[in-house]
């Protein structure tokens, strides 16, 4: 049988379709995903609402995801080795990328945006952008390094030192990642602030001291916005005390805005600070952190589908169950 694939059109579709079998070229690896995580992202893909700039149709989805090599062409990876691969493809040449700025390469593609993803039986990816998973590193760990090579990045930016109180907006896969990854530096506590009561166990699961239902004023050191709205924007900003740092990892619909009041930014003598994707640096941290057993991102998984259950998948991505808890959905590929 030839491959299956998760295709959208970006007109509210998602169909499993056969593709051609997929041959590895020079510095190409063929590798067959076993876990692949859905996000908010992929829904947006799905009902075409990305920025036009940042997709190519019709798509694959699939950009968080662990698999094992099937074919290793020319390069020095072995047939079973189980790797994670950079999703945001770097030319390695235009002065981003000599600067390791690889996340702002003046040509942007992205596995599962402007080629074809991880949702399926097999994919095509450039073998310098994979890195080996340790065994000890679980499924559900390893698909979660894009998502918290997103939220390292940013983090890496703005945490100056140990001892920060910090509040994270959004109780979403982003929001409890940045309360987990915060863990890392050490932080006075952690509050998270989100809408639904049900999110509470996976805060504390994730390492937060507290969830809360209203965003507190000029109170964090720092600030992480992760609901990707342009209201909680607006309260990220306002969330911060005098000299405190906001960081903006959100996404809010293409060409949303708010209204902010500019002369307390400036009062406030804050540094704002937006966060694109991730480097391959701090991808390299994340698969470190993982591997050395200091992260474990999977524990954030609530709900888990087969390959061919997208739509169910979809479903609880678009809306959470009343009364349940909603991390991470995966597809299980088997
Ligand atoms: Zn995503
Ligand atoms: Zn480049």
């Amino acid at each position: 049988m030839s491959p299956r694939a998760l295709v959208t059109r970006g007109d509210g579709s998602l169909a499993v379709e056969r593709r051609e079998p997929l041959v590895a070229g020079p510095g190409e690896l063929v590798v067959r995903p076993a876990t692949v995580g859905l996000c908010g992202t992929d829904l947006e893909l799905v009902d075409g609402t990305v920025d036009p700039a940042y997709v190519r149709y019709p798509l694959v989805i699939g950009h968080e995801w662990t698999g094992v090599v099937t074919s290793s062409g020319d390069s020095a990876f072995s047939v079973g080795e189980r790797v994670v691969v950079e999703g945001i493809v770097p030319c390695r040449r235009c002065r981003h990328c000599v600067a390791g700025e690889t996340n702002l390469c003046d040509t942007y593609s992205e596995l599962g945006f402007t080629f074809d993803g991880a949702a399926a039986d097999e994919v095509l990816v450039r073998a310098d952008l994979a890195h080996v998973v340790e065994p000890q590193v679980t499924n559900d760990d390893a698909a979660l390094v894009e998502p918290a090579s997103v939220v390292y990045h940013g983090l890496s930016r703005v945490v100056a030192r140990p001892g920060l109180s910090c509040l994270v907006v959004g109780d979403g896969t982003i929001g409890l990642l940045a309360a987990q990854l915060l863990r890392l530096w050490s932080p006075a506590r952690v509050v998270v602030s989100g809408r639904r009561p049900e999110q509470a166990e996976l805060v504390r699961r994730a390492g937060a001291d507290e969830l809360v239902e209203t965003t507190p004023r000029a109170a964090f050191d720092l600030v992480v916005e992760a609901a990707g709205t342009p209201a909680s924007a607006a309260d990220a900003l306002a969330a911060a005390c005098r000299g405190g740092s906001v960081l903006l990892l959100g996404l809010p619909p293409h060409g949303s805005t708010t209204a902010v009041a500019v002369d307390d930014l400036v009062n406030g003598d804050l540094l704002i600070r937006a966060s694109f994707g991730y480097t391959s640096s701090a991808w390299a941290s994340v698969v470190a952190l993982l591997n050395a057993g200091r992260l474990r991102p999977g524990v954030l998984v609530t709900h888990r589908f087969g390959f061919e259950d997208q739509a169910e998948a979809l479903e609880v991505l678009r809306s959470a169950p009343a009364g349940a808890a909603r991390g991470k959905v995966v597809l299980e590929r088997s």
